[in-house]
């Protein structure tokens, strides 16, 4: 299967496999061998801008190679753990008390325009890391109760999200942003439609400066590129 020659790992090859998946859809072949860092320095990640019409493929085109990365650096940190003497156990926390929750502290963030894109992608994504062993995913959506999504954001590595909800947690200390790694903007254009201009810049500003950051959008329409020029690295690589 061709998911298996984009060199994605087993676990996720897998998760493709029982979805039905046979072969990767255009703009799958296009953006995960860059998304993985083809063509950059090793070690490096490029920022992306990719051209993609719902229906293309293009949640996958960015959960794929965003969980590769993640799976990876999973795989190293336990390699890793083993070689240095465990630490203390800490004191177990009531999990049915918020007060006593750490913020929450994502290694990737997929910011999208509505709720209910949020909850299809966190669906995707919860499917696509059905093998995944201790790869966990929130969603962060208006009109879903407080507690109940801050008890699910203790942990996750990966965090689906509209910009508003995900900006009071963050202002009410609940999850910090500083160590996201990948930055995925769905549906740019929507994004700006629905006048999130400001929170986007916001939410860039409060991730590290050292991040890979990808904007998926069904145009490259001026004020698209505009944005990329306020949130990208160079502006990135365009994928059409
Ligand atoms: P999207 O463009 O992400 O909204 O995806 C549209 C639909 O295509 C979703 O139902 C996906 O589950 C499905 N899909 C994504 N990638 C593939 C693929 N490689 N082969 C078959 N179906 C796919």
């Amino acid at each position: 299967n061709g998911f298996v020659e984009l060199g994605l790992a087993p676990e996720l090859v897998q998760a493709v496999a029982d979805l039905g998946y046979t072969r990767p859809t255009a703009v799958q072949c296009k953006a995960i061998p860059l998304a993985m860092g083809a063509g950059a320095d090793s070690g490096q990640f490029i920022d992306l801008m990719v051209s993609s019409q719902t229906g293309s493929g293009k949640t996958a085109a960015f959960l794929l190679p965003v969980l590769h990365t993640l799976i990876q650096q999973q795989a190293q940190a336990e390699t890793a753990a083993c070689d240095t003497p465990a630490p203390k156990r800490a004191k177990r926390r009531d999990p049915g008390s918020a007060r006593n929750l750490k913020a929450a502290t994502p290694g990737a963030l997929i910011l999208c325009p509505t709720r209910e894109l949020a909850q299809q992608v966190a669906h995707d994504a919860i499917d696509l890391v059905k093998h995944c062993r201790g790869l966990r995913v929130a969603n962060v959506v208006g009109g879903m109760p407080y507690q109940m999504q801050i008890a699910r954001l203790q942990n996750a590595n990966l965090v689906v999200a509209t910009p508003g909800r995900l900006l009071d947690l963050q202002r009410s200390m609940r999850i910090k942003l500083d160590q996201v790694q990948f930055l995925v903007v769905d549906e740019a254009d929507r994004m700006l439609d629905l006048g999130f201009s400001d929170d986007l810049a916001e939410l860039n500003q409060l991730t590290s400066e050292r991040k890979q950051t990808m904007m998926f959008s069904a145009t490259f329409a001026p004020r698209i590129q505009q944005l990329a020029l306020r949130v990208m690295h160079d502006g990135g690589s365009s994928v059409q």
